[in-house]
């Protein structure tokens, strides 16, 4: 039957989450309900509640980084059962598509950027608040006390896993850490450039030093995120602000000829920039993994990239999330 519950709605773009009593209906065919117990937070969530998410629409509740319990499920759903703890998933991993198929690939064709998720499969929703039909988001919503998703978008976890530690596995640390090991796959000895220093940005220093960089240098405009990314990795922590010069300058003449592997972690049109010149000009390699805007793009001077450097993206670390 329909649960009533609390959860943290977003009415209009712009406006500040307001917490409602909110119905959640049963789970549909393929579908789970579940009964979410943590949630971080990330950035993409703030993309969404200014109304830059691309295709995101109001009212909504937000939220993609939580973990719960199995509450009921509905027909034909088979891999998980009511009372098992599971992880989220932003990119859900239906096993059966090319993408899915394809071991070099952790995106699946029925993931968020192929085709919307403010509804369920079936274009309907499960959450209504004061009459109105609520939207869902990344088929996740993970800012209420329960949810619906499709069976494809959550993994069964052990019953042991403290859930509000292994909710952050759902996205920021998947893909920052994913990014330096799966995406950019930071070579022992090596020197990395990590700009941003969030939740992913901070993954991303423990993923190049899991990985034996020998130099790690993190860039934040916000010194007070150095002592934790010290901590982590980092060996050199610069702000922007400290210097007259450009950050990719002030990089070059650390390193002699840039840094083997660069990571944007914030999403701005300059730092993306200034992340892919501040990586070696030949063999340099820089991630894209912060998110833009919907609707921005970038100018770059080609000679960027002739000289032999490469720019990649990443969604989720390269992870297959299951
Ligand atoms: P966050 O806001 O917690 O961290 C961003 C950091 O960047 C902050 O510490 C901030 O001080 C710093 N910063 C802002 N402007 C700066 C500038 N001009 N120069 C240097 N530092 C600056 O964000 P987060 O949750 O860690 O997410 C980071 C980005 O990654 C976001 O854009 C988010 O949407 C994106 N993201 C992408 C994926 C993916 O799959 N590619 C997944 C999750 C998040
Ligand atoms: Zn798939």
């Amino acid at each position: 039957q329909v649960i009533r519950c609390r959860a943290a709605v977003a009415w209009a773009a712009g406006k500040p989450l307001s917490v409602e009593e909110v119905e959640v209906a049963p789970p549909k065919a393929g579908e789970v309900r579940v009964k979410i117990v943590a949630s971080g937070i990330c950035r993409t969530d703030d993309h969404l509640l200014e109304g830059c998410f691309p295709n995101g629409e109001f009212p909504v509740i937000p939220g993609h980084e939580g973990a719960g319990i199995v509450e009921s499920i509905g027909e034909g759903v088979t891999y998980v059962k009511t009372g098992d703890k599971v992880i989220l998933l932003c990119l859900p991993q239906c096993g059966e598509c090319s993408f899915c198929l394809n071991p070099e690939s952790n995106y699946c064709v029925k993931s968020h950027l192929a085709s919307p998720q403010n509804l369920m499969p079936d274009k309907t929703s499960r959450f209504t608040c004061k009459g109105k039909q609520i939207n869902h988001f990344l088929w996740l919503s993970t800012f209420a006390e329960y949810t619906v998703i499709p069976e494809c978008a959550v993994a069964k976890i052990d019953a042991a896993a403290p859930l509000d530690k292994v909710c952050l596995l759902g996205c920021g640390f998947s893909t920052g850490y994913g990014a330096a090991i799966n995406t950019a796959k930071v070579k022992p000895g090596s020197t990395c450039a990590v700009f941003g220093l969030g939740g992913v940005g901070l993954s991303a220093v423990m993923g190049c030093k899991v990985a034996g960089a020998s130099r790690i240098i993190a860039v934040d405009i916000n010194k007070g995120k150095f002592a934790k990314a010290k901590e982590l990795g980092a060996t050199d922590c610069i702000s922007p602000q400290d210097f007259k010069k450009p950050i990719q300058d002030v990089i070059m003449e650390m390193t002699g000829h840039g840094v083997d592997y660069s990571f944007e972690v914030i999403g701005n049109p300059d730092t993306m920039i200034a992340a892919l010149a501040s990586c070696n000009v030949n063999t340099g390699v820089c991630i894209m993994v912060g998110e833009l805007d919907a609707g921005t793009t970038i100018a770059i001077d080609p000679m960027l990239l002739l000289s032999g450097r490469t720019w990649k993206g990443t969604l989720l670390g390269g992870m297959k999330l299951r």
